[in-house]
């Protein structure tokens, strides 16, 4: 056969989980190739995480225009506008600078960077085709990084221009005057709630009996209370049943026990019912990776496959399907791969969802703790006794820590409110460092910060917090 280029380790996929394992890799002195058959930084630089951050973040300043009044700032009437095609190349801009940071740390590290598709061949070499050409590689161990994709029913296939995924949706050049989300977990609610800060009457259609069904529902109560406000109309234990695209907009056809069947119009409709990981085309049973019957390639707590010299990481493994946690996994099978010893601490992977108001959280939830036979101690604290909150007008939300009660370990940390995303990141911490509530009334947080919730809501959990009963 054709001549095979030899490396120690190929990494499939240039996500946040491949290219943080090769540029690992790299500095631990392997030779690396990085196979991308699209852009590096896969679906979180390019189409998720970063490209939505920005539209979340141009939505809310744009929304915030209408609140400043109270504040003493006093806009001449009918200035603001939002211009779509303007925020377009501002957001290139900003996912075109990371990306080519990422090229340039991995060509730092002594990466090769391999454009075209993957798939192996046996479980040492790996076939690449490069638009026409077809390399193949030779490798002691691989690290599988190829993501997922959004999952679409049959009945409801894009056609990119009415019916949308999630990628259609951050490219659009015009604000939908009606939106409907089909789905609303966390990217829907997330995009749904910025759309409707930019004007768009969004209507969420979800099956289960709430939105944000995975996460504890009197944190999510904050966010539908925030959806009403900001006129969206939520339509739970919903389903649609089929979607035509005629004369210009979506019709979908609706059923729910309470309201029966409904027709729906509107101009777009924004598909984002779940995720599948990128596992079918890769030929794993070549190289005797066994995969889930739902796709998934399971692994142990060093991203080993059943094959001893086959990683995999990130969204293609069982777990919630984020960026951080396909990162940390790629650090984790680099140092693995390389002879350190180095392992990925499931429980502490945080969450955080980006809608009005933002919620995050690490560890348990108080019934996954009182499942697990802890006796559990819960303690919130107000952001409306914060006094930083209330200077900043971000009134709404609470600070919430799941405490053993003989050991005064913390067992989870939540927060819905304003910044939840940069506040988890103590909690997250303080769990990874064991640490008891104690620690937390320890330790001096600055003031005024959102910070300080943490602290009171950690002297709440020992029955003397000082700015509540
Ligand atoms: P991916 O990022 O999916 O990258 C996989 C790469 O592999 C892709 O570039 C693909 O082209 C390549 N590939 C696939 N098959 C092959 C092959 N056979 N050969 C060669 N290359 C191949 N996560 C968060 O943590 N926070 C957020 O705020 C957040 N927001 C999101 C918003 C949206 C709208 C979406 C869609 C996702 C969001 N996510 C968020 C999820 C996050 O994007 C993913 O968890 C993350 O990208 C997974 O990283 P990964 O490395 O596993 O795979």
């Amino acid at each position: 056969g054709e001549v095979a280029v030899e490396t120690d380790v190929v990494v499939i996929g240039g996500g946040p989980g491949g290219y943080a394992a090769a540029i690992r890799l790299g500095q631990l002195g392997k030779s690396v190739v990085l196979i991308e058959k699209g852009e590096l930084g896969g679906v979180c630089l390019n189409r998720g995480c970063i490209p939505s951050k920005a539209l979340i973040h141009a939505a809310g300043e744009y929304h915030k225009l209408a609140g400043l009044s109270k504040l003493g700032i006093e806009l001449p009437a009918g200035d603001a506008s939002f211009h779509m095609p303007k925020w377009q190349s501002w957001k290139e801009s900003v996912v075109s600078q990371l990306s080519q940071g990422v090229d340039q740390l991995c060509q730092a590290n002594g990466v090769t960077l391999v454009k075209g598709v993957a798939t192996f061949l046996s479980s040492d070499r790996i076939g690449v085709e490069t638009g026409g050409d077809f390399e193949t590689y030779k490798f002691r161990h691989a690290i599988i990084a190829t993501g997922s994709r959004p999952y679409i029913p049959p009945f409801l296939e894009p056609d990119h221009e009415y019916l949308l995924d999630s990628t259609d949706a951050l490219k659009l050049q015009v604000i939908p005057h009606t939106l409907a989300i089909v789905g609303g977990g966390y990217i829907g609610m997330e995009l749904g709630m910025a759309f409707a800060k930019l004007g768009s009457k969004v209507t969420v259609i979800e099956a289960a009996d709430r939105i944000l069904p995975q996460t504890a529902s009197h944190l999510t109560a904050e966010v539908l209370k925030q959806a009403r406000k900001l006129g969206m109309t939520v339509k739970s234990g919903t389903l649609v049943e089929s979607a035509n695209v005629s004369g210009g907009q979506v019709e979908l056809e609706i059923r729910s026990p309470q309201n029966g069947h409904e027709r729906l119009c509107t101009d777009k409709a924004l598909i984002t019912i779940g995720r599948v990981p990128h596992t079918a085309d890769l030929g794993l049973a070549q190289a005797n990776v066994s995969v889930s019957e739902r796709g998934y390639i399971p692994v142990d707590n060093t991203c080993r496959t059943s094959h001893p010299h086959i990683f995999a990481i990130g969204d293609v493994t069982p777990g919630p399907a984020l960026a951080h946690r396909a990162s940390k996994q790629g650090i984790v099978a680099a140092e693995v791969i390389a002879g350190l010893p180095s392992s990925v601490d499931s429980p502490y992977v945080p969450y955080v969802i980006f809608t009005e108001p933002q919620i995050a959280g690490v560890g348990m939830t108080k019934e996954e703790a009182q499942q697990q036979g802890y006796q559990v101690k819960v303690a919130s604290f107000p952001y409306r006794a914060n006094g930083k909150a209330l200077a900043i007008d971000a009134k709404e939300g609470f600070a919430e820590v799941i405490v053993d009660e003989k050991s005064h370990l913390l067992l989870g940390m939540h927060v819905v409110g304003g910044d939840a995303s940069n506040l988890i990141a103590e909690g997250t911490l303080a769990l990874e460092m064991a640490a008891r509530v104690e620690d937390v009334v320890l330790t001096m947080h600055p003031h005024p910060t959102l910070s300080e919730v943490w602290v009171e809501a950690a002297e709440a959990a020992l029955g003397h917090a000082i700015h509540i009963v």
